[in-house]
C-alpha cells in the first residue's frame, strides 16, 4: 500500500516538463502586437481562451503583453471571444 503510494508519486514526477524557455525573450525579433493575429492564435485555446502562462511556457512579462493584445485584437474581431464547439 505505502509502496504503491510512491510510486504513483514518482509517475507523477516523469510527467512534469522541465519549464521551457519564454519564445518571446529568446527570440528578440519575435513582437507581440495585435496585428499579428497568427502569432497571437497560437496563445489561444481551440475555444478561444487565452492559453495559461505554465501551458504556454511564456514568461510573466510576455504574458501580460500577449494577453493585452489578445484582448486588443478581439476588439477589432480578428480574433474571436468564444468559440462554440457543438458535440
Ligand atoms: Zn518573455
Amino acid at each position: 500500500m505505502a509502496n504503491k503510494k510512491k510510486i504513483d508519486r514518482n509517475r507523477k514526477r516523469e510527467h512534469h516538463r522541465r519549464h521551457r524557455a519564454c519564445p518571446f525573450c529568446t527570440n528578440s525579433a519575435l513582437e507581440i502586437d495585435y496585428k499579428d493575429f497568427d502569432l497571437l492564435k497560437r496563445y489561444v485555446s481551440e475555444r478561444g481562451k487565452i492559453v495559461a502562462r505554465r501551458n504556454s511556457g511564456v514568461c510573466a512579462k510576455h504574458q501580460r503583453r500577449l494577453a493585452k493584445e489578445i484582448k486588443r485584437a478581439r476588439f477589432l474581431a480578428l480574433i474571436p471571444y468564444v468559440v462554440y464547439t457543438y458535440r
